[in-house]
């Protein structure tokens, strides 16, 4: 079953992108920027600020699902 997504109003600040919402789990929701494929922890990039991160632990599978959900949204 594919997880919960939903794209954001909040950007990247890199590369100005939307970025995507991903529920992996019950309590670990993560953004990512579906172009720089950097990551963070939904509650901590958005309550607190954080920066997206290179060193965030995403899974190869978790990657494609994101490249996958931004090339359907650019493209419907
Ligand atoms: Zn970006």
């Amino acid at each position: 079953m594919e997880p919960f997504h939903a794209f954001l109003t909040h950007t990247c600040g890199h590369c100005r992108t939307p970025l995507l919402r991903l529920g992996l789990s019950e309590n670990n929701d993560i953004v990512v920027c579906p172009v720089c494929l950097k990551a963070g922890a939904f509650d901590e990039v958005l309550e607190e600020g954080v920066e997206l991160s290179d060193g965030y632990d995403v899974s190869d599978d978790t990657k494609r699902l994101v490249r996958r959900l931004w090339a359907e949204r650019a493209a419907p």
